[in-house]
């Protein structure tokens, strides 16, 4: 077991409170994975003074100097990523093929936005006017404020860090306390790989920590993912304050089945989305919407599927679905689904935890499918955020896509099919930030745009060349020569 601790100013230490929190594995409450500092505002302002000092001297740097500074962070990531991956199946669950791509992911991520350095381009735009030269440049915020949820523990962290530090500001972290190693793993890489101090600082806790960094006059934005109740209060308070702000929060997230679409691919489309990463991602799979003269024959190899799914630690080799974070969590999965089957859906499988033998040690809930589910009950209009596919029948594509839509949430949705019309018609009008046809809800790719729509999200786009938007100012220059 180890102690880990904030890091401010380049120096790793304790929270000022004194105060730590601890970290279990959710396949094993036995094995402790560390403890963090619980962090306080006076600890949040410590970070924001280190940023605020640090963060002119880093803008300074030339662009494609700080580019190369995460290339070298991305070269040590991949020298230590199986150990790493260890650590993130250790702390939040997911097997360990996850956690492993997940590490993939942040290497990417460090890569492509170490390569945006030599790319912050501005514009050269005509003047209307005689010998005037216009042209507009990007120039950082200050301080940015990133705080993170715990089911992406080093891919969340780097998609908000790199694009931020790319563009020339300091960053104050406050990773989830559900999962806080992997942030701890990715800053130290960074220090490594020549980060000057103060220019990332990671403060740990929980929404104490967190809500006096959204508060913070001097943080110029926060970058906020989570769910959709913190999400709100992170909103109002930047709103009064007038700082930017960007948020990622849930998804309700549809698949459409067709009855032309292959069905077995379809199965398996569904059966990836909604059970991988435990069902834990905001892009799963909650909901298949399945046409009505198909339905029968989808459930019947969703569920042969989902029965044969093998539940268990993530670090042990074949096990296809891992814990839930918690046993809070996992209590309130089956809860949902009891009172999905209050309310008339069938249990067609899983629906309980899981606890013989050493599975009793972590929070495991079984593959779980329910049938005879209506629009409008609650297991099809709130987000569990666990292994849980509910399947809806309807008699047309007009009638999925208006079941599709009829939810607050926009963030996922995909439609198996194998008409180009239906598939282009899905496109242009489901209410979501991520299309796909014929692939999974849930594998966003990191060089393309990621976000929402409707309750599932606010401000510009995350990750790709966009998410430059959001830690840059644009400046017009009118130069008479
Ligand atoms: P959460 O809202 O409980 O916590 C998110 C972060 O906010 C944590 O770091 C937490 O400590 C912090 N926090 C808590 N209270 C705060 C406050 N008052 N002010 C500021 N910060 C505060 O969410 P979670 O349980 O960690 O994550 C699960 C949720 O995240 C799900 O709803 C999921 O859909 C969503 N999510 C969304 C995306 C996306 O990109 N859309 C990605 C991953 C997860």
């Amino acid at each position: 077991m180890s102690a880990y601790q904030n890091l401010i100013a380049g120096q790793w230490a304790p929270s000022a409170t004194g105060r730590t929190f601890e970290n279990r594995n959710p396949a094993d409450v036995d094995d402790l994975v560390g403890t963090f500092p619980e962090s306080s505002a006076d600890d949040v302002a410590a970070a924001v003074v280190a940023a605020r000092a640090a963060q002119p001297a880093w803008a300074a740097m030339p662009a494609p100097k700080r580019g190369d500074v995460l290339y070298r962070a991305a070269n040590l990531l991949e020298a230590r990523a199986d150990a790493v991956a260890r650590e993130m199946t250790r702390e939040e669950g997911k097997t360990l093929p996850e956690a492993k791509g997940e590490v993939g992911r942040a290497i990417n991520i460090l890569r492509y936005y170490g390569g945006e350095g030599a790319r912050l381009y501005g514009r050269v735009i005509p003047s209307e006017r005689d010998r005037v030269f216009m042209h507009t440049l990007r120039t950082p915020l200050g301080v940015i404020g990133a705080i993170t949820p715990w089911n992406f523990p080093i891919a969340i962290p780097a998609w908000k860090s790199c694009p931020a530090l790319i563009s020339g500001n300091a960053v104050v972290l406050k990773p989830s306390e559900l999962a806080p190693l992997c942030a701890t793993r990715l800053a130290e890489i960074l220090v490594e790989a020549g980060l000057p101090a103060g220019v990332l600082n990671v403060v740990h806790g929980s929404g104490e920590a967190g809500s006096a960094l959204v508060a913070h006059e001097q943080v110029r934005a926060i970058s906020f993912t989570g769910s959709e109740a913190t999400g709100s209060k992170v909103a109002d308070v930047c709103g009064k304050r007038r700082a930017r702000v960007q948020l990622e929060m849930g998804g309700k997230n549809p698949t459409i089945v067709l009855a032309d679409a292959d069905l077995d691919e379809a199965a398996g489309i569904v059966l990836n989305a909604a059970f991988g990463s435990t069902g834990q991602r905001c892009t799963a799979t909650s909901r298949a919407i399945v046409e009505r003269s198909v339905a029968d024959a989808f459930s019947e190899k969703l569920v042969t599927k989902a029965k044969a799914m093998k539940v268990g630690p993530g670090l042990e080799a074949g096990i296809d679905v891992g814990p839930s974070i918690n046993a809070a969590h996992a209590d309130r999965v089956v809860t949902e689904v009891a009172a999905a089957a209050g309310a008339g859906a069938q249990v067609l499988a899983g629906g309980t935890r899981l606890t013989d033998g050493a599975l009793g040690r972590g929070h495991f809930v079984a593959p779980t499918v329910l049938g005879g589910v209506t629009p409008t009950m609650t297991i099809a209009q709130e987000e569990v955020f666990g292994p849980v596919a509910a399947v809806l029948s309807a008699d047309d594509f007009e009638h999925a896509l208006a079941i599709a839509n009829d939810v607050r949430f926009g963030l996922s949705a995909t439609i198996c099919t194998r008409s180009l019309s239906h598939a282009l018609q899905f496109a242009q009008r489901i209410e979501a930030g991520l299309v796909m046809v014929n692939l999974p809800s849930a594998g966003v790719e990191y060089q393309v745009a990621f976000g929402g729509s409707k309750a599932s999200s606010l401000g510009p786009r995350e990750q790709g060349p966009e998410a430059i938007d959001f830690y840059t100012t644009l400046k017009t220059v009118y130069m008479k020569y």
